[in-house]
């Protein structure tokens, strides 16, 4: 089951109720995006200041998870959200490369297919969830099903909002099968997704991420962020909790989630399992 940062005495509450310094998100406590600082980054002010920590929460990644597969009794789901332009892709290229991919799956969610519209709005979820010894990462996830969903009215609000409960009792149902779950919300600034979609539009190796539906999106900057807000506040759960990470910053952004996947799986606690019986009087023959 995903816990709390590894050393309480080092976290505290910011004013917004998010523990500090990994940002989660308490069970039960209403998040207000507005007040969170998406630029803010610990006193750190450049790139530079932070590669060195970054590599040494790579390395306990990677050490780890060559543990959580050896092991195979347990998992990992990570999920990232994040309004467009966010860094969903950005960080899961800088925080897990160097990762076994033999132990890694990405699934990455857009609209559902005519087969999964006709299934509940789990199933396509469900299918791509972590095995024991995985870590999975959704790019996008269930939760679009409670975003997306809701602000551009693809459902009335009786479906939608029992989703909450039925999300929560999902992350349920995966904790008690040994799958631990984290939840990143990459919350950047609507200035922010400015400069990242004229830099799009600008750059001629960028153009091709740029989307004219992401024009479209921005003009639901508000109703996306309450939409959130309601969100991260109704799921984010002792068992499966969120975290509103300030991605203003890519590397800090990186910095604040390698950390919290390195510590999610330090409580995980995989071990590798013992060795055969007997192996010590063992000789290999020529
Ligand atoms: P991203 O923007 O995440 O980097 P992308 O640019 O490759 O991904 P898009 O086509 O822009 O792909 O994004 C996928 C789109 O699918 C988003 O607009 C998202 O809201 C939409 N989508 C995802 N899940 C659902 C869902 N369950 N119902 C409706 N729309 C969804
Ligand atoms: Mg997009």
């Amino acid at each position: 089951m995903a816990k709390k940062s590894k050393n309480p005495a080092e976290t505290e509450h910011s004013a917004n109720g998010l523990t500090y310094p990994d940002y989660r998100v308490p069970p039960g406590v209403g998040v207000d995006l507005s007040s969170v600082d998406a630029g803010q980054s610990e006193g750190y002010t450049r790139k530079k200041d932070v590669l060195g920590e970054l590599e040494t929460q790579r390395r306990r990644i990677q050490d780890l998870q060559g543990k959580l597969y050896a092991e195979n009794k347990q998992g990992l789901l990570i999920v990232l959200q994040a309004m467009d332009t966010g860094g969903k892709d950005g960080t899961i290229k800088h925080v897990f490369s160097g990762v076994n991919p033999q132990g890694c799956r990405v699934s990455s969610f857009k609209a559902p297919n005519p087969e999964e519209r006709n299934h509940d709005f789990l199933w396509r979820y469900h299918k791509s969830t972590p095995a024991v010894g995985r870590i999975g990462i959704f790019n996008r996830s269930h939760y679009e099903d409670v975003l997306v969903v809701r602000v551009k009215n693809l459902v009335p609000e009786e479906v939608w909002r029992p989703r909450f409960e039925l999300i929560n009792n999902f992350e349920y149902n995966l904790t008690r099968s040994n799958i631990s779950v984290i939840k990143f919300y990459l919350h950047i600034s609507k200035d922010e997704q400015k400069r990242r979609l004229e830099s799009r539009l600008a750059d001629p190796e960028k153009r091709w991420k740029f989307s004219s539906n992401d024009i479209k999106e921005r003009a639901y900057w508000d109703a996306y962020q309450e939409a959130f807000e309601e969100t991260i506040g109704e799921t984010s759960t002792e068992y499966a909790p969120w975290y509103v990470v300030p991605a203003n910053k890519k590397w800090y952004r990186n910095l604040v989630i390698a950390r919290a996947i390195a510590d999610t799986l330090e409580e995980i606690d995989p071990k590798f399992p013992p060795a055969e019986e007997g192996l010590e009087n063992a000789t290999i023959p020529d």
